[in-house]
């Protein structure tokens, strides 16, 4: 990733840029129209003010994640990149051939950069919701582990346990969901402050907007039999993220790697 071309970063400045183009040239438009017809005038005036707006608030969005300064404005534009600015950018970077994933893991390595800086430390164990996708587990395991997570028997043959004794250890809340939907249920019945959730691209990234503005870090989890069997995630990054985020008190001596 870090050898990646930033092909997310270059298109929201491009799309930026071409909005605040479209801006000034339909604007331009308008001013020349005035003298002669106030209604031909706003025509060309209504899209160049959509279009400032939609250009200056991933700018606000941006100096704000910059400069650590948080305003009512950097919400508004914090809701406004995540519902329409970052799926154009999507949009346009698969009609540019750019692999959906590639931008996907791009947005959400810079979304926990983010949300590592300025919650760290800030969490009580019992406010963290760490959720997993139901295909971690051996697809012939016996054990209901989406109601329960305890129920799994720590046989090791999948990611699972590992997970039971994370949540032993820190206290953390552990669950695994079979969708969208029951991942809703868990964190309405919940409430956490914050969410570690491990998914692939796709979920990861309508996981996000479903969220906001809740914070949550992303894990991938690795795909090697294809998607949605048998897949399998690197525990140890997930228990480094809890470490990072519960308050100091809480955090005890690493143990993943032992298990
Ligand atoms: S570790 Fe737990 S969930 Fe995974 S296969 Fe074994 S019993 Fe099932």
């Amino acid at each position: 990733m870090s050898s990646q071309k930033p092909y997310f970063k270059i298109l929201f400045f491009l799309l930026t840029a071409l909005l605040l183009l479209f801006s000034f040239a339909t604007g331009y438009a308008a001013m020349r129209f005035a003298p002669v017809s106030m209604k031909a005038a706003a025509v060309w005036a209504m899209p160049s003010l959509l279009a400032a707006a939609m250009a200056a608030l991933p700018i606000v969005f941006y100096l704000c994640l910059k400069s650590g300064f948080r305003t009512f404005l950097f919400q508004i534009a914090n809701r406004y990149c995540i519902r329409v600015f970052f799926p154009l950018i999507l949009f346009f970077g698969e009609r540019l051939r750019i692999e959906r994933d590639l931008l996907i893991q791009e947005l959400v390595q810079y979304n926990n950069k983010y949300v590592l800086r300025k919650h760290a430390g800030s969490f009580e164990p019992q406010r963290m919701l760490v959720l997993l996708p139901h295909c971690l587990q051996m697809r012939d395991c016996d054990y209901r582990v989406t109601t329960d997570i305890s129920r799994c028997a720590l046989c090791g043959r999948c990611s699972i346990h590992k997970f039971v004794e994370l949540s032993r250890k820190y206290g953390v809340h552990v669950q695994a969901a079979t969708g969208g939907t029951l991942a809703r249920r868990i964190i309405q019945e919940l409430r956490p402050r914050v969410i570690i959730a491990v998914a692939c691209s796709r979920d990861l990234y309508s996981g996000l907007s479903d969220t906001f503005p809740l914070p949550v870090v992303g894990i991938f989890n690795e795909l090697r039999h294809g998607p949605c069997v048998d897949t399998s995630v690197d525990a140890a990054k997930v228990e480094e993220t809890i470490r990072e985020l519960i308050k100091p008190e809480y955090v005890t001596k690493s143990f993943v790697q032992d298990l």
